[in-house]
């Protein structure tokens, strides 16, 4: 199977690492057209490059989401807002 990919890949049918890398974004999007999703995830299955380069780009991704859905203590609020009174009169 992966064999067949990268031959795909040497003889133009397949995006070529380049053309994985223009599709990130949209991948991660999900606008990828399934076609190219799919011909996507097999060169980063095959790709010494890609794979771990994705793999980290989506870890990257994953933390910013994390961080930010992270809310503020209140406590840490209601410090700020008594501050800034203080110092607005
Ligand atoms: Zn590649």
């Amino acid at each position: 199977m992966k064999l067949i990919v990268m031959i795909k890949t040497l003889l133009g049918f397949a995006p070529n690492c380049e053309k994985v890398n223009a599709f990130l974004a949209d991948y991660m999007d999900g606008t990828l057209p399934e076609k190219t999703a799919k011909q996507f995830e097999d060169h980063i299955d095959m790709c010494k490059c890609c794979g771990p380069y994705f793999e980290q780009y989506r870890e990257t991704i994953d933390m910013t989401r994390c961080c930010g859905e992270v809310k503020l203590p209140e406590e840490l609020v209601e410090h700020t807002l008594t501050f800034l009174r203080k110092n607005a009169k």
